[in-house]
Formats: C-alpha cells, sequence, structure tokens
C-alpha cells in the first residue's frame, strides 16, 4: 500500500504569477481598472515637476500624469 504523499513543509512554494496587464507595460502605475489611462513622466516638466516658472501646472509638480492611451 502506497504512503500517502503529504506536502513537503521544504517544498518551495509556487510563486504566484504577476497580475496580468494587457496592453500595459512593466512599471506601469495605474490602478487596476482605469480605462484607457496610464501613469506617465510628465511631458511639460520632464518628470521633474517643476519649471522655471514653478510648480508645473501640468502634474502639480509630482512629475506624473495620468494620460489617456486609448485603444491602442
Ligand atoms: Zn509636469
Amino acid at each position: 500500500m502506497p504512503q500517502a504523499t503529504l506536502p513537503d513543509p521544504q517544498a518551495p512554494q509556487p510563486i504566484e504569477a504577476p497580475a496580468a496587464n494587457p496592453g500595459g507595460h512593466p512599471g506601469d502605475e495605474v490602478p487596476p481598472g482605469t480605462p484607457q489611462s496610464a501613469e506617465d513622466v510628465c511631458g511639460r516638466c520632464a518628470g521633474r515637476g517643476w519649471l522655471d516658472a514653478g510648480v508645473c501646472p501640468d502634474c502639480a509638480g509630482s512629475g506624473r500624469v495620468t494620460v489617456n492611451v486609448g485603444d491602442a
């Protein structure tokens, strides 16, 4: 009679695969469920968050903006 196979506590646990990100790229920071949008470096201040005149009005100083990517 074969011995029952018990889970080996020393066995490496299967690593959960990262959530699928269809149409996206690694590093995208858009929350799941955000339709047709993606966060990207602000093009106006090149990600600095500041312009010569002060805080970048496009990204409010964050250096990042959420852009509408539409249907690719
Ligand atoms: Zn900006």
